[in-house]
């Protein structure tokens, strides 16, 4: 295996290697044809506050490919990160959910939505990414107060200086920002606090076992109490049971997300999600 020879040594005939390089190219080529042909779709699923309302979703994207069937983000965004398509992908993503917002707009139930959308370190890093923000906002008429966007600290480890310009001037506009996946990269605490952030989001993988691994617990904790004292509000995702939202609750945690309010699920089906919340 290319990896056993060591770094220096290219390896022209290793079958695996060919597969998946081939593998990458047809899906390349596949999220091009299919970005022409809308065979991407935005799934929502809710976030909820202390009370168990509903007060913003996270956007989701999803691939319906031909032949595969629905192909997740995990197994496509890295591909279109290492690509470039990320660009087009990104941008189409921002338009989808501000156009979703205004069509929101006209429903009483679902006027009040934010929408989180998730941006990736390629697209946030490219020289454009603002003025694209602006232009989804501006032509869809978006309230920019209603987007939120997801940012990784991936993202963030690059020029920080330059990061928060971007994040000032649409701050400016009024769009919010969220730290998704929160504790598992490199994020020092010394800029986290110079980060005009919003809201923090703590990575599922300290969610699932809250309850019962006390290093999860104190992990948790820990960053439930420091985004408190940075002024920002904290969420947690990957919520599945009761027991884990009430020890979050506990701790300090007041908003949640996970298959324990809902599945990602279409726009057209939301409005079900929200009758079954209100009729608990
Ligand atoms: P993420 O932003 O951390 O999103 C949360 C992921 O956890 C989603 O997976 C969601 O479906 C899943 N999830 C939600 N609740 C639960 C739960 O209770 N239990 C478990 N086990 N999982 C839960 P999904 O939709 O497959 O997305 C995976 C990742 O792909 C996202 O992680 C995000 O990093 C990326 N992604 C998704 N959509 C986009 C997009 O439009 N742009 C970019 N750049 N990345 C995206
Ligand atoms: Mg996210
Ligand atoms: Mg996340
Ligand atoms: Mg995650």
């Amino acid at each position: 295996k290319a990896k056993q020879a060591g770094r220096n040594t290219l390896c022209f005939f290793d079958p695996d290697l060919q597969a998946s390089v081939a593998r990458r190219m047809s899906l390349e080529a596949d999220m091009r044809a299919g970005l022409r042909k809308n065979q991407f779709f935005a799934v929502y699923q809710p976030q909820v506050n202390h009370e168990q309302q509903v007060f913003a979703v996270e956007a989701l994207i999803r691939w319906n490919h031909p032949a595969r069937g629905i192909v997740s983000p995990g197994e496509f965004i890295p591909v279109a990160e290492s690509s470039g398509l990320i660009l087009a992908l990104g941008q189409w993503m921002l338009r989808e959910a501000c156009r979703q917002l205004v069509e929101w707009q006209r429903v009483p139930e679902l006027a009040h939505l934010t929408v989180a959308v998730n941006v990736s370190a390629r697209q946030f890093h490219h020289p454009d990414f603002v003025e694209q923000v602006l232009l989804a906002l501006d032509e869809t008429g978006a309230d920019p107060k209603k987007l939120k966007l997801e940012l990784t600290e991936s993202l963030l480890l690059d020029d920080v200086e330059a990061v928060i310009g971007r994040m000032t001037a649409l701050k400016a506009h009024g769009v919010s920002f969220s730290l998704d996946d929160f504790g598992t990269g490199y994020s020092s605490l010394a800029y986290l606090k110079k980060l005009p952030l919003d809201q923090l989001k703590i990575d599922q993988s300290f969610v699932r076992e809250v309850v019962s691994a006390a290093n999860d617990a104190a992990i948790t904790h820990a960053i439930i109490g420091m985004a408190k004292s940075l002024g920002l509000s904290v969420i947690a995702e990957g919520v599945e049971e009761e027991a884990q939202r009430a020890y979050l609750a506990k701790q300090g945690c007041h908003a949640f997300q996970g298959y324990l309010f809902g599945r990602p699920v279409r726009a057209e089906e939301l409005r079900e999600v929200f009758a079954t919340f209100f009729t608990d």
